[in-house]
């Protein structure tokens, strides 16, 4: 029996809690304060709330229009609990693969997709054993069915699963998980039997991979494993039907191959994706027995948009296929919960976004128009078209003074000195040792910041005590650099809640939240702010802070921006204009910053980028106009700087392949990168790509608490020593040290220091 794919949905909605219960319920378990009885039965609550919340909010009880979504951390790793091929018998041995624990090391950790969300990497071998491990989805299903929902069980899709895994430590050269497809479907099968038998109408796989062009499996190896696991799925008797969602990007030929399988509903990215308009003839013939699935509410950002141009989406794909479907473009796991928890939030701003709920209702609305017709949501398509109106012409939304300036940019104003004239003016103005030693910014935030920011927050300490308070930690973090001997010293960042959200808060522009949080890993969350309207620099941000750690010390002292790229990866941007016009306004309140640091004696500035490589886009033909925007801004934003400032660039991660040729476009003077975790290997695609700048290979991995022996460090120093050229190599962690204690930060560095000394006297 077959019964028809409901008319609005949501691929997934946020499950950390409108006030993050979930984070204080999993927080409390691994400190041992409730059972696991306890955190499971505060889970069953919040799922519970989350159904009745989305029916409140328009989707149907019992039409599968609910997904089942939950995820005590992460969904890669719940279905590879599910299907075996993690072996976690409970919640501890779950937990356990996520965190790590004293006998175990846990799983690596990675962005999914084009999103700040990560996600942990399954490892897979030949020698990987599947099996129905885990009924968890069931019993949430059924869970539902009690309550009297019927939902739609939701799950990350076979392809999708091997795709994301890495190659398990034994498995021979060259092995790929996806090579393990056919043995993994019946487990699949086994799954949807289940469902079936539980009642489930329908189930839906996410397949994000299918879109991406940036895994290690190429698209066609990704397109046959699809044609391949949903032949298999599709002819199962025994099974709910099949809505596979292709969330973050479009799907290209791959959407013909799943017309070609028996799956009953696909969902497209409209947001991010065209609707396909070359499309073979049997490949028409068939998506009309399909049920298409439009994803026009954008599911990665929080602004209320176009509705009716998202109506007029599905329109088009009306085209295609008789049965047609309202979706977000992706979950809502990466938008915050509602507008309604920001009451401090200006009005006319929050009548332009939408968060979670207002996008569910965004749905519904949409449902409604395609079940009645257009006219039926007259009135909701106007509103929202009057708000889009209100945003364009709002003060503040385009300021004049900022376009003309961007306007008026040359292309002179994106390119400093030739590098051979920098580096004689630096090494004259700077006189460092070989080997320069330095850190990445941060020093820890220690209890004490922390309650001092938020004692500021409650009105509890005033600004002027507030400030003492944050020069003491200054003094402190100095006097540590110079005892243990550090070259190019830092302030240490205790001034900062957050290497965005500081800038967000001092630059024009922007708006913050206080209840937004989305899911940045785990329990993790982060509080991404709004980017709203033009950037500029009502007044310098982080001048001060830096004169005074300068006059604390004859080293020079480093100064500590956050980059254009990295500030929009972690807001949420208009999307209003190109995103390059924004880095770029970002870009020139940065350079006047930089300028206004001169002035006050910064000989050194490092301008962070460890998000240049996540809004990476998905599909190589858009990946040279991203970098060439993304490059061009922090490009603008050093510019100006004078020929004896040093410009230091960070990124957090070392994967170069695409990124070499963009890290050398940046032209900063010094590089910092991760590469303690690979033992150095970066140094050699380095040598290999003929990088002349310099170059600071992080020497040991700031994510553990593990103190690296001097033997070591000199060790990998050697390494590094013998792939680049003493004149360009700098000593560094891998990061910032922010999350980590102050024992093992001073003796990690001391050794850092030591094992400097001994690799420059050659010994
Ligand atoms: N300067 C920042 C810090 O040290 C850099 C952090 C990062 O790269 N994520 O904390
Ligand atoms: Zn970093």
């Amino acid at each position: 029996m077959s019964t028809p794919f409901p008319t609005g949905t949501i691929l997934g909605y946020p499950r950390i809690g409108r006030r993050r219960e979930l984070k204080r319920a999993i927080e409390s378990f691994w400190r041992g304060e409730i059972d696991a009885a306890e955190l499971e039965s505060r889970a069953a609550d919040l799922r519970r709330a989350t159904r009745e919340r989305l029916a409140d909010l328009g989707l149907g009880r019992t039409d599968s229009s609910i997904p089942e979504s939950f995820s005590y951390y992460d969904q890669v790793l719940d279905a590879a609990v599910t299907v075996g091929a993690v072996p976690a018998a409970d919640l501890d041995g779950y937990f356990a693969f996520a965190r790590g624990t004293a006998a175990q090391a846990p799983l690596e950790m990675t962005k999914w997709f084009d999103s700040n969300y990560h996600y942990l990497v399954p490892e897979i071998g030949p020698e990987t054993e599947f099996r129905l491990a885990s009924d968890r989805i069931v019993a949430e299903f059924e869970e539902a069915r009690a309550d009297g929902f019927l939902t739609r069980p939701v799950i990350v899709g076979p392809v999708t699963l091997l795709a994301l895994a890495k190659p398990s430590a034994g498995a021979p050269e060259g092995f790929r998980p996806l090579a393990r497809l056919a043995e993994l479907l019946p487990v699949y099968a086994q799954l949807l039997e289940r469902l079936a038998v539980s009642g489930a109408a329908w189930v839906q796989l996410d397949e994000p991979a299918l879109v991406s062009e940036s895994l290690g499996d190429t698209t066609a190896e990704l397109r046959a494993a699809a044609g391949t696991a949903y032949a298999h799925l599709g002819r199962l008797e025994k099974r709910p039907q099949i809505f596979v969602a292709a969330p973050y990007a479009s799907l290209d030929a791959t959407l013909a191959t799943l017309a070609g399988t028996p799956v009953e509903a696909i969902g497209l990215d409209l947001v991010r994706g065209a609707i396909p308009t070359e499309l073979h003839d049997c490949t028409r013939e068939a998506l009309t027995t399909k049920t298409l699935i439009g994803g026009v509410i954008d599911g990665h950002n929080v602004w209320r948009g176009d509705l009716a141009a998202a109506f007029a989406k599905l329109g088009l794909l009306r085209e295609l296929s008789p049965h047609v479907a309202v979706s977000t473009s992706t979950s809502l796991l990466h938008v915050p919960h509602d507008t309604g928890d920001e009451p401090q939030l200006d009005e006319r701003l929050k009548s332009w976004l939408a968060f979670a709920d207002q996008k569910v209702e965004q749905v519904a609305t949409l449902a409604t128009g395609l079940e009645r017709g257009a006219v039926a949501i007259d009135g909701a398509l106007a509103q929202a078209s009057a708000a889009l109106d209100d945003r364009l012409t709002a003060p503040g939304v385009r300021v004049p003074a900022v376009r003309e300036r961007l306007a008026a940019l040359r292309p002179s104003d994106f390119s400093r000195a030739p590098y051979a004239e920098r580096v004689a003016a630096q090494d004259a103005a700077l006189d460092l040792p070989a080997l320069p030693t330095t850190t990445i910014g941060s020093f820890p935030q220690t209890g004490d910041i922390r309650r001092a920011r938020a004692a500021l927050a409650k009105g509890e300490l005033d600004a002027a005590a507030y400030d003492e308070a944050m020069r003491n930690e200054i003094r402190h973090v100095v006097e540590l650099q110079e005892d243990l001997g550090l070259d190019v010293l830092v302030h240490g960042e205790p001034e900062r809640n957050d290497m965005v959200q500081y800038f967000a808060e001092g630059l024009d522009g922007f708006a913050v939240t206080v209840n937004g949080w989305v899911q940045s890993y785990g329990t993790r969350c982060t509080r991404p702010s709004i980017l709203w309207g033009d950037v500029s620099r009502p007044a310098p941000l982080t001048v001060e802070w830096s004169r005074f750690a300068q006059s604390l010390t004859s080293k020079p002292m480093k100064g500590m921006l956050t980059g254009p790229v990295t500030i929009l990866a972690w807001s949420f941007v208009r999307d209003d204009q190109p995103l390059g016009d924004t880095a770029n306004q970002v870009a020139l309140a940065l350079r006047d910053e930089i300028a206004d640091l001169e002035q006050a004696g910064i000989r050194i500035i490092q301008v962070d980028e460890p998000a240049l490589r996540e809004l990476l886009p998905l599909k190589r033909a858009a990946q040279p106009a991203y970098l060439d925007w993304s490059v061009g801004s922090f490009r603008l934003a050093t510019g100006g700087a004078h020929p004896a400032t040093q410009v230091h660039t960070h990124l957090c991660y070392s994967e170069f392949g695409v990124v070499i040729d963009a890290i050398r476009a940046l032209d900063a003077d010094v590089t910092s990168i991760e590469a303690a975790r690979s033992r150095m290997e970066v140094v050699h695609d380095l040598e290999r790509s003929g990088f002349d700048h310099g170059v600071g290979p992080g020497v040991y991995d700031i994510h553990s608490p593990r103190v690296p022996s001097v033997a070591e460090l000199t060790e990998l120093l050697r390494r590094a020593a013998a792939a680049v050229p003493e004149r360009q190599l700098w000593v560094n962690p891998d990061c910032g040290l922010k999350t980590r204690g102050y024992d093992e930060t001073v003796t990690s560095l001391r050794h850092m220091v030591q094992a400097t000394r001994a690799v420059r006297q050659g010994a």
